[in-house]
């Protein structure tokens, strides 16, 4: 992982632009959230929150501890609680608002929380089995929405986790830290994902690690697997992400390029600390 320092002595060594190749495409609007109030019981915890993700790229939500991150990737997931109670989100053209989580999920939406959600005593390949049929399932319940298309196979998940394939057999609760990260990741690749919600996929990791982590994510976006990255670890997000947004009190503070916020000191010491 490279640290911002790192990333701005590069920049100054090169003389290089801080615009990636990623932050120049000007993707169409995948996901919006329009004045979005959101409560857990009367706690009123979104405030009038606007914000929106480009079709093919990362974007990230920084902020720090309680701020509400967790909070905007539940709302846009479906799951409750919180209830939205004002404010829109449309997803691909159409109004999700208020559409439960499994038909936000079956539209192509897939949050990976941020407890990984995998079953310990499975081994990888039944878990990433199970996430199967569990998609197939869901896609067979009658329900009024069309699936938007199939997720990968398992072959082709297998070949964007190399480190999954060896560990085909292995009980998924002795794998390492970051290898159950992937393979939650993994799993949420089982159903047709077209907007990927990470809920901090860096917590707990040792820096070696989250390089490898950040590596599976970029592969990911590059399959054409749009992101939306929640992080406290502000400093790794940026360096992986096209856009951001910074959150606090459940308000946006800041929206802009990574590069903008690489060079937002200001913003970056108030509400992020780095
Ligand atoms: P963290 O990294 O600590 O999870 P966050 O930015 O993701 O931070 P949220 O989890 O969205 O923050 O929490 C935002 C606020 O909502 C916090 O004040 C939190 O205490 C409150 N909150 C979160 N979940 C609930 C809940 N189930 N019931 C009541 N309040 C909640």
């Amino acid at each position: 992982m490279s640290t911002l320092e790192d990333d701005e002595t590069k920049t100054a060594k090169t003389g290089e632009s801080t615009t990636t190749a990623r932050e120049s495409e000007s993707g169409r609007e995948l996901l919006r959230l329009n004045s979005v109030d959101a409560y857990y019981d009367e706690s009123h915890i979104l405030r009038d929150l606007s914000m929106m993700v480009k079709e093919g790229e990362i974007c990230a939500l920084l902020g720090r501890n309680g701020a509400g991150k967790t909070t905007t990737l539940r709302s846009i997931a479906g799951a409750t609680p919180p209830t939205v109670r004002s404010g829109s989100i449309r997803f691909d053209g159409n109004d999700v608002t208020g559409v439960t989580a499994e038909d936000i999920s079956i539209r192509g939406i897939s949050l990976v929380p941020e407890e990984r959600r995998i079953f310990p005593n499975l081994s990888v390949a039944e878990n990433l089995h199970l996430a199967e049929v569990v998609n197939n399932a869901s896609n067979t319940w009658g329900r009024d929405v069309e699936a938007g298309g199939e997720g990968m196979t398992t072959d082709e998940v297998y070949n964007q986790f190399p480190r999954l394939d060896e560990r085909r057999s292995q009980q998924a609760g002795t794998l390492s830290g970051g290898e159950q990260q992937m393979l939650a990741i993994a799993r949420a690749l089982k159903q047709n994902t077209d907007l990927m919600l990470l809920d901090e996929p860096y917590e707990g990791l040792a820096p070696q690690i989250i390089e490898d982590v950040e590596d599976a994510i970029e592969r990911i976006n590059d399959t054409g697997t749009t992101i939306l990255l929640v992080e406290q670890n502000a400093a790794a997000a940026i360096n992986l992400a096209d856009r951001a947004y910074v959150i606090d009190h459940g308000q946006i503070v800041f929206d802009g390029t990574a590069a903008e916020l690489r060079s937002d000191e200001e913003t970056r010491e108030r509400y992020l600390g780095v």
